[in-house]
């Protein structure tokens, strides 16, 4: 296995709320700040102090909450934005400024010259006022890697811990991530960090690139959320850390408990069909899987269950064989005959096929009209 040397700064509680319809109230950012703390994440982006007195109490209970982890907020290259960091009592301010031309042409109307100027002496401000600084540069994946190159060395000339890459529009693939972060790390003498939006479906895929190629500071969100198409999930990038690097220092057990929690917060709804977390990653109706699972999970599952706090379910229906039919009423507390086990398992299939779901409930009635009938 490769060495990699990571360490992941969860976003949900900015660009997670930052979701379009979503705000999450103090002690809803503590409760999830708490359950990313107790996972493992080493950085927890709180929030962006400068949106409001609200935003600004929200982060200061999560820094009173005496976390292992670091806790980070944005801030524009702007004075008033910095000293509310400070205010938070934040260990790390995250100072972006758009990079590309686009950005810097309708966004703010000035030259690069002057964008870079400020971002440099906000460098300064806060260095000089003891916050660590991610000097973030905002849609960095359209913006010429050597003026990119040039910013991030400047700012590390200035004291900037980290030099943050966003794929603020999500429009890099795998291989473009690679070449792009190859080229960074060669060059750029501090921690780079990345930050992938999932407009093309890459966002996880591009930060385990981006991690193969040098970057440090890996940006997550739970359950994937945040602007648009949403960031990298945090569930997906940690699995993966696990099982394809062997990083075993993050508590993948809290995984489906954190991701119900902002579920249920956000309001957003899982896919069923979502990597680690989604209500179908664990379930099985085939009957040929089915079969083999009960010998065997590893011939159907590559991620364990348990390893991520997740749970298997077999599901009944018309793919479904004597093998499930057998296990799940066993489980139920039924030891049915072989005759029996076909009644239900014809019952089972004919009212799938008529799209009816087998519930327990549906399942307990199959059961009891098989038996009447024997
Ligand atoms: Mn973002």
């Amino acid at each position: 296995m490769k060495a990699l040397n990571i360490e992941i700064c969860d976003v949900t509680l900015r660009d997670g709320e930052q979701t379009p319809g979503v705000s999450f109230t103090c002690s809803e950012k503590q409760e999830i700040a708490g359950m990313l703390d107790a996972i493992g994440v080493e950085v927890i982006e709180a929030g962006f102090p400068i949106v409001s007195e609200n935003e600004r109490e929200c982060v200061k209970a999560i820094t009173r909450m005496g976390l292992d982890a670091r806790v980070c907020c944005l801030a524009r290259a702007r004075q008033e934005d910095i000293d509310a960091v400070l205010e938070c009592d934040a260990d790390i301010a995250s100072i972006f400024i758009a990079t590309s031309d686009r950005h810097i042409r309708y966004k703010y109307h000035c030259s690069r010259q002057e964008v870079t100027e400020r971002a440099l002496s906000m460098i300064d401000y806060a260095r000089d006022h003891g916050l660590e600084v991610r000097f973030a540069a905002e849609d960095a994946s359209r913006t010429d890697t050597s003026i990119l190159a040039d910013l991030y060395r400047a700012a590390a000339e200035r004291g900037a811990l980290y030099s943050s890459f966003a794929d603020t529009v999500g429009c890099m693939t795998p291989p473009e991530m690679y070449r792009v972060i190859s080229g960074l790390a060669e060059v750029v003498p501090n921690r780079i960090c990345v930050h992938c939006h999932n407009d093309l479906g890459c966002a996880t895929a591009n930060t385990i690139m981006a991690a193969e190629a040098g970057a440090f500071q890996l940006h997550t969100t739970v359950n994937g959320i945040g602007e648009r198409a949403g960031n990298a999930s945090l569930e997906e990038v940690l699995t993966i850390l696990r099982l394809k690097y062997g990083i075993d220092r993050y508590d993948l057990s809290l995984l489906n408990r954190i991701s119900e929690t902002v579920e249920r917060i956000s309001g957003l709804k899982v896919q069923k069909n979502k990597a680690i977390v989604g209500e179908n990653a664990f379930s099985h109706e085939s009957g040929i899987h089915i079969a083999a699972l009960l010998e065997d999970p590893l011939t159907y599952e590559y991620v364990p269950p348990e390893m991520v706090g997740g749970e298997r379910r077999f599901i009944l229906g018309k793919h479904t064989g004597r093998h499930a039919i057998r296990h799940v009423t066993e489980k139920l507390g039924y030891e049915l005959t072989p005759e029996e086990i076909t009644g239900v398992l014809h019952e089972v299939k004919r009212r799938s096929e008529g799209k009816c779901s087998i519930t327990p409930e549906v399942l307990l009635s199959i059961i009891g009209a098989v038996r009447r009938e024997a």
